[in-house]
């Protein structure tokens, strides 16, 4: 038996974007079918990404912070780690979140079907649930399939030494040497969870730095911190083979640091593929690249006027407040108001320890472009709030237009960096100059403080730190 539902608005895929969108077509009075695959919404970030990871660096950061209190008469006795309760806990904080989005679903009138989607004519998508089949006859549709981790053909992925970020979030044990393969936002990530445990941590890249995309000056902060806490990084570096022995995973390396290692965990985080392919939007007549991407214009729209393409499927950044700024858009597209995805930037953070941060311009892309900048970087030494936590490590920098004195971009690494970039993304959007961050009184002592300092070293303001 078929089970035959219609909708205003079909939505395939519940992550960030898709929930979002549902939610906002509902709210403009549409009907909606959201689609998905598992049995809990919130894709990737909240089950697999976003969520559980930063309830894991948390712990982590908070076991680093006891190793630096004997510098203020404290010392705590080594942690003692339940790896069940951890789970537990991370579990937690999942459940009442994918929970919370059910009973939102609930609330809306939202139609959640459970089952794979795929495309079978250009107005149908069938599902496979586990109640059987149902097909779906939308008006509009957007697909939200969002991606999953890239494998590297030939290495041994099925054996369960070798992880990848969902398998390295279920932290089925604390392996003695661990290789990271990727040091991008992810696998840095992971490492610092692994790290606080007790991991042994090597961390290989292809590129010339690590986060690449970020100012070297803010990863040279960075790096200061985790070279003392990891074994080796290696950079330049390609992992040409890995095999699996009775030993632990044999690794290869190509490149500026060749040789080989064995290890007792892998974690390959090379970046993330789009799931393009796995929707049949072929059917549809939904043009979709070689990678798996679905091109889309500024309303979120494919080259189908009525199918729209929101989050990781699409290209740029995979980062979940973009997905979900998407998914707004495509929905009141859809209901008929004028919104555009337009944004002067989508801010980067790594929540790593410390954390990174940056959005708009960078210096890099700046010099690239030939675009001058003035620039004010405030070192976190100079900041009584860094030095009263024990971490002055960090650093502030903002870059703004010579002529107009308009911010450009921002960078900064520290702790709680993630939270402090949102003022200068603030900033770029609201056309904000030196003066206007450098006069704004940031509260003292604080480390937002120094963004209102950096915005004073470029203008003149103050020259002297200390
Ligand atoms: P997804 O979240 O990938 O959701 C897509 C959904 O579609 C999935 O639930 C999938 O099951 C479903 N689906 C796919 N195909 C079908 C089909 N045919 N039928 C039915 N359902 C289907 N981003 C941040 O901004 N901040 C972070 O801190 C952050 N941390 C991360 C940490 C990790 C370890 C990982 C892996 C990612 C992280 N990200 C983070 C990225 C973020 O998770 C993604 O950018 C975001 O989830 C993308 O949202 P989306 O809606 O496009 O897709």
């Amino acid at each position: 038996p078929v089970k035959e539902l219609t909708a205003q608005v079909a939505v395939l895929g519940a992550g960030p974007g898709g929930y979002t969108a549902a939610f906002r077509a509902a709210d403009l009075g549409l009907r909606v079918v959201l689609i998905e695959r598992y049995p809990t919404l919130g894709g990737v970030c909240l089950n697999v990404g976003c969520i559980p990871s930063k309830a894991l660096l948390h712990t982590a950061a908070v076991i680093e912070e006891t190793k630096g209190m004997g510098a203020m008469g404290v010392t705590f006795a080594p942690p003692e780690i339940d790896l069940d309760k951890m789970r537990t806990g991370k579990d937690k904080v999942v459940k009442k979140l994918t929970t919370g989005l059910s009973s939102m679903a609930k609330q809306r009138g939202v139609e959640v079907v459970q089952g794979t989607g795929r495309f079978e004519a250009p107005n149908r998508i069938g599902v496979d649930s586990r109640e059987g089949k149902v097909t779906v006859a939308f008006d509009n549709c957007i697909i939200a399939a969002g991606s999953c981790p890239i494998r590297i053909p030939g290495f041994p992925h099925d054996d369960p030494r070798v992880m990848d970020s969902t398998d390295a979030l279920q932290i089925d044990g604390i392996p003695e040497r661990m290789l990271v393969v990727g040091g991008g936002i992810i696998g840095l990530e992971m490492a610092s969870v692994y790290a606080a445990l007790g991991s042994r941590i090597d961390v290989v890249e292809l590129k010339d730095q690590l986060m690449p995309g970020a100012d070297l000056d803010l990863v040279r902060a960075f790096q200061k911190v985790i070279k003392k806490r990891y074994n080796k990084i290696f950079l330049e570096t390609k992992v040409s083979r890995m095999e699996a022995t009775g030993a632990g995973i044999k690794v290869e390396f190509e490149g500026k640091s060749p040789g080989e290692d064995t290890y007792d965990k892998v974690l390959v985080a090379i970046g993330r593929r789009p799931n393009g392919k796995l929707v049949n939007a072929e059917a549809a007549g939904v043009k979709v690249d070689e990678h798996g991407f679905i091109k889309t214009d500024q309303h979120m729209r494919t080259n189908v006027p009525n199918i729209f393409a929101i989050g990781d499927v699409v290209g740029g950044p995979m980062l979940a407040h973009k997905a979900t700024h998407e998914g707004k858009v495509a929905a009141e597209v859809i209901a008929g108001e004028p919104a555009l995805f337009d944004p002067l930037t989508i801010p980067s953070v790594a929540y790593t320890d410390p954390e990174v941060a940056w959005m708009g311009l960078t210096e890099h892309e700046a010099k690239e472009q030939g675009i001058e900048v003035e620039k004010g970087v405030f070192p976190w030494a100079a900041s009584g709030r860094a030095l009263g936590i024990h971490r002055d490590e960090g650093l502030t920098k903002l870059l703004f237009d010579p002529e107009t004195k308009r911010i450009l971009g921002a960078g900064i690494v520290g702790p709680n960096a993630g939270e402090l970039i949102g003022e200068t993304v603030l900033a770029l959007e609201m056309g904000a100059d030196m003066e206007d961050i450098g006069m704004s009184i940031h509260p003292h002592p604080t480390l937002n403080e120094t963004i209102g300092l950096a915005a004073e070293m470029a203008h003149g303001s103050i020259t002297d730190l200390l």
